[in-house]
């Protein structure tokens, strides 16, 4: 393994030096509140060691990153099913469009979109007895840290503004590919996406994806195959319109999320989140994407 700790340290060392932090996102205007000079980096590797620099302890929303996670619980339910509702093409496009889904009868185009999350979130709704508690206590389980929780402020500032979400998700609902109803559906998924996690509890989490679907405490929760796919839409679907940008500049796969968070795994080696809350023109954290690269290309370590 290499020496993580003076490669992060370097890394930390060499962003702090950027003068162009990107945007923080402001169109949930909770987010907007956050400092755009925080940076947090975190890596745990297969032996359960971690290294970490800077705000690696700070708690971030995770937003999108959320999807993943969702993603795998109602995989775990539904096996292979659940692609009759949800696909698993790129659509390169933002996370929020909405013309693929009017074209392609409400069926999104893979599940790390909005309209594919809003689509995972009515299933987890359908098939849970108390879907956010569950699905809070899921994570919490992965991550064996009972800490974790919604940020209430942030799932309300969102709902105020989640104008498009509200048409992605009736738009779904007039083609039949939602069983429950709008609002039940996107308060679970406004939930998900306030989960707030720092880098830390959040490279716990994303454990499972690099280490054959299993926890840190050993807990089996996903089967090989689920961990392949995931990865893989990972790779293809996690950067919104950024992912082949992503796959050639850090060669891992990953998601971020418009809080500034990226998480980023080499399976059965190691598992790596980075937070820097501005984005770059395409959503995804400016500082964090150039740290993967300058980490990838540090250790030599990649998928490829
Ligand atoms: N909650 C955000 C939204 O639905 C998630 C966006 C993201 O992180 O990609 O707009």
């Amino acid at each position: 393994m290499p020496n993580f700790e003076s490669i992060l340290s370097t890394i930390a060392q060499e962003v702090s030096n950027e003068t162009d932090k990107g945007r923080v996102a402001s169109y949930i205007p909770e987010l907007s509140c956050v400092d755009p000079n925080k940076f947090g980096i975190s890596i745990l590797d297969k032996d359960g060691t971690t290294y970490a620099m800077g705000d690696s302890k700070e708690k971030f929303s995770i937003q999108s990153i959320s999807k993943v996670l969702a993603l795998s619980m109602a995989y775990s339910l539904l096996d292979e099913r659940i692609w009759e509702r949800v696909g698993v093409e790129p659509s390169g496009d933002p996370f929020n469009h909405l013309s693929l889904l009017e074209m392609e009868n409400g069926v999104p185009r893979n599940p790390l979109i909005n309209a594919g999350a809003i689509v995972v979130s009515d299933i987890l709704i359908s098939h849970l007895k108390h879907p956010k508690t569950d699905f809070l206590e899921y994570v919490r389980g992965i991550a064996g840290d009972n800490s974790i929780d919604y940020d209430e402020s942030v799932a309300v500032s969102e709902r105020k503004t989640g104008f498009r979400n509200y048409a992605a998700a009736n738009l779904i609902k007039s083609f039949d590919n939602l069983k429950n109803d709008v609002e039940t559906v996107l308060d679970f998924y406004f939930h998900c996406c306030s989960l707030s996690m720092s880098c830390e509890q959040l490279v716990k989490v994303f454990y499972i994806f690099m280490n054959r679907g299993n926890c840190l405490q050993n807990n089996n929760y996903l089967d090989l195959s689920k961990v392949k796919r995931i990865n893989a839409i990972m790779l293809t679907c996690g950067f919104y319109d950024e992912a082949g940008e992503f796959a050639f500049e850090v060669g891992l796969p990953g998601k971020s999320g418009v809080g500034g968070g990226i998480v980023a795994l080499l399976p059965n080696e190691f598992c790596v989140v980075t937070w820097s809350p501005g984005l770059n023109e395409k959503g995804n954290s400016k500082l964090g994407m150039m740290a993967l690269e300058k980490l990838t290309t540090m250790t030599g370590l990649s998928i490829f």
